[in-house]
């Protein structure tokens, strides 16, 4: 009998391994109770996670396959995936496992020790998750120092012929739009576009079922279980598709980093959490995103915004986790160390942006980008909180979350803490941006305009804290060598006075 394991994040619509049902094919799928509780995952991360395995499995069956399945009720703490493939290798007289690669670094490779302590061979095949094998990526990353999304993005746009015009170049003249896109929060409120609906929480008796579990074995995770609004099966995922391309995809470029209070999604896409268990496949999001643009129903702009988001960071990101596994894991160039406040996991803080945006993640598991980046990620950078802890909080809160996704971002792109492997620079900023992207500034005890006082925005302090802080490393950075040189004007009894403002800050922070 052969085994073929199906990972719960590789829940894929066509999967390479399950042509046919067989006599000699079994299909397994465990929901784990120990991996479960390895971090506080979120509550709704694992209700979508082990519903749409449930639904996944279930489908299988109607398809003739002869199913495995280990749900978490009958997993006392402690059952791992070794016990439970044991029990079904004697039962089934199993002689191989076969699955895809796994996406996480880790299980990839435990997988050699698995198989001797299981005492039969286990078989990987290439999977199609991701458009660009780790092979490709690799050999396009080989001898390079640094790697630029840009190129990544441009390699792919021409090879793979997405939004290129007949004479081969980039539709529209240009490879980004981004002068019509980006737009502020004042602008937003001139245009007032409307915006759809958050939705509500899904009805589906597997769903509420699995919150059940959810909330009864992992009670101390954040969030609500059956709370969960994202959908859990492909039939759902192909409808959350439709409906952003028809609502939203219009919108998606010009507000895609302006932030509303009371709207936690605006015109993104929430594809993250369904790509990332392959309810979805990053082609048929990029084919229906640029089939909007042909047939004359969303603008380019829009349109090569998003393709960029799918096209280049999304496989740029996946590629940087497998060239720079395990040890960017361990990565801190600004040798940062400051421990997490309990605020992060409370939301208690009066710093308006960043409260709201850590409701956000406790209420939907969700933030979008720029509250991830230049919110929260700018804040833990300014701060120079360690970067495991950072990751680890990620990691907790969002629907989202995996390794390969995570360390790349929380590593690289907020924390600088591979020393600019492949951001150019530290994505830091001051007060005036937030004010200028959103509108949290008007509602909170904080000001943004004041430099001094009780009343200044400690983004200013934390802001110039971080270049003085950091001035040798980043003085001939050609994006931030200005901010050093500016620091670097200012009176000793300024530097000396923002530096302990930024500090006694910090301290305060509980
Ligand atoms: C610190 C930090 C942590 C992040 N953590 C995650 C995470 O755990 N999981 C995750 O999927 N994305 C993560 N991202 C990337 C991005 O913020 C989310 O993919 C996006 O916010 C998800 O919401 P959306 O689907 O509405 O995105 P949209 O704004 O609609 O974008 C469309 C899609 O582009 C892809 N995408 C865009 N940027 C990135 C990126 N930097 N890396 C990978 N994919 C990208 C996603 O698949 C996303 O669904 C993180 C970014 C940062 C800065
Ligand atoms: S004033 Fe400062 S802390 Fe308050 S919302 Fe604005 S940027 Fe955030």
């Amino acid at each position: 009998m052969r085994l073929i394991w199906i990972l719960g994040d590789q829940l894929l619509p066509t999967h390479p391994l399950l042509s046919s049902p067989s006599p000699d094919l079994l299909v397994g799928m465990i929901e784990s109770t120990p991996r479960g509780s390895h971090l506080r995952y979120h509550q709704q991360k694992l209700t979508l996670l082990y519903s749409a395995m449930r639904h996944y499995s279930a489908d299988l069956k109607k398809k003739k396959f002869h199913t495995l399945y280990h749900p978490l009720t009958d997993s006392p703490f402690g059952t791992d995936y070794s016990a439970i493939l044991s029990n079904w290798i004697q039962e089934h007289q199993i002689r191989e496992i076969h699955l895809l690669d796994p996406n996480e670094y880790d299980m990839f490779h435990s997988l050699s020790a698995l198989s001797k302590k299981l005492g039969i061979p286990i078989h990987t095949h290439p999977s199609p998750q991701f458009l660009v094998p780790r092979k490709e990526f690799a050999s396009w990353a080989a001898g390079k120092k640094h790697l630029l999304m840009e190129s990544h993005y441009r390699r792919l746009r021409t090879e793979r012929n997405i939004l290129i015009d007949a004479k081969g170049k980039p539709e529209g003249g240009d490879w980004n739009f981004d002068d019509q896109n980006r737009k502020t929060y004042r602008e937003f409120a001139k245009a007032n576009p409307s915006v759809p609906p958050f939705p509500p929480p899904i009805q589906d008796p597997i769903v509420q079922a699995v919150a059940k579990d959810v909330s009864r074995l992992f009670p101390n995770h954040p969030g609500k279980a059956d709370q969960l609004w994202v959908p859990v099966t492909r039939a759902g995922a192909l409808q959350w598709l439709k409906d952003f391309i028809q609502k939203k995809l219009a919108h998606f470029g010009p507000w895609e980093d302006t932030m509303v209070e009371g709207q936690a999604v605006l015109f993104h896409s929430v594809l993250s959490p369904l790509l990332n268990l392959g309810l979805l496949t990053p082609q048929e999001c990029i084919e229906n995103a640029e089939k909007a643009y042909r047939d004359g129903k969303a603008p380019l702009n829009s349109v090569e915004g998003f393709i960029r988001q799918i096209l280049g960071w999304r496989e740029f990101i996946h590629g940087i986790y497998w060239l720079k596994m395990p040890e960017y894991r361990e990565v801190n160039f600004l040798k940062a160390d400051r421990a997490l406040p309990r605020w992060a996991y409370n939301g208690e803080t009066e710093m308006r942006c960043v409260s709201q945006a850590i409701h956000g993640a406790i209420d939907y598991a969700y933030n979008h980008h720029i509250q991830r980046l230049m919110v929260l990620g700018n804040y833990f950078l300014l701060g120079g909180y360690d970067p495991k802890a950072v990751l680890r909080w990620y990691t907790e809160m969002y629907i989202d979350a995996y390794d390969w996704v995570m360390v790349p971002n929380v590593l690289g792109m907020i924390l600088f803490s591979d020393g600019g492997f492949f951001a150019t620079k530290p994505y830091a900023a001051g007060a005036a941006y937030q004010d200028k992207m959103g509108n949290h500034c008007s509602s909170c005890r904080f000001d943004p305009k004041k430099k001094e006082g009780p009343d200044a925005c400690p983004f200013h302090s934390l802001y110039w804290n971080f270049f003085g802080q950091h001035a040798k490393l980043f003085g001939k950075n050609p994006r931030i060598g200005m901010m050093v040189k500016i620091w670097e004007k200012k009176s000793s009894a300024e530097q000396m006075e923002i530096r302990q403002n930024a500090l006694r800050f910090l301290n305060q922070q509980k």
